[in-house]
């Protein structure tokens, strides 16, 4: 089972969802998000940071690594909590939740109409999305 949750950034002026892998972590580990318009209050460190396209996001590493020792071998950094998505966007990136559910909300009257057509859209609408993110760099959008 894995959770979602939306977490507004520091600011408050955006909010991203995350999703929480195995339900493993719960979001107190992530000590600050930082969007790209107040990604400037965070002091980078390296350690127990991770950048993605102008948002930040700051872990709890210590509480992160108490939480998944019994399941986790691997040494837990901000890269593998997020690459393995331990606390992590739901999808590729902040928005990406919203964006699917607008996806389906736009295209869904074509269900009645035409079911073929409709994953047909909804399959190349979403792989055009994901090619845009990934030329913009977005980290897990690299690997898709
Ligand atoms: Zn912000």
């Amino acid at each position: 089972m894995c959770r979602n949750e939306r977490l507004f950034c520091r600011c408050g002026r955006n909010s991203a969802s995350l999703l929480f892998r195995d339900n493993l972590l719960y979001p107190e580990i992530l000590v600050n998000l930082y969007c790209p318009l107040c990604r400037d209050q965070a002091v980078w460190n390296g350690a127990t940071m991770l950048r993605d396209c102008g948002w930040i996001l700051e872990y709890d590493l210590e509480g992160a690594q108490a939480l998944l020792q019994q399941s986790v071998k691997a040494a837990v950094t901000p890269e593998f909590l997020f690459d393995e998505g331990y606390l992590s966007w739901q999808g590729f990136s902040p928005g990406d939740l919203d964006l699917n559910t607008a996806l389906h909300r736009r295209l869904a009257p074509l269900i009645e109409k035409d079911m073929p057509l409709y994953l047909q859209s909804l399959k190349t609408e979403w792989l055009k999305h994901v090619a845009e993110l990934k030329a913009a760099g977005w980290r897990k959008a690299q690997a898709a």
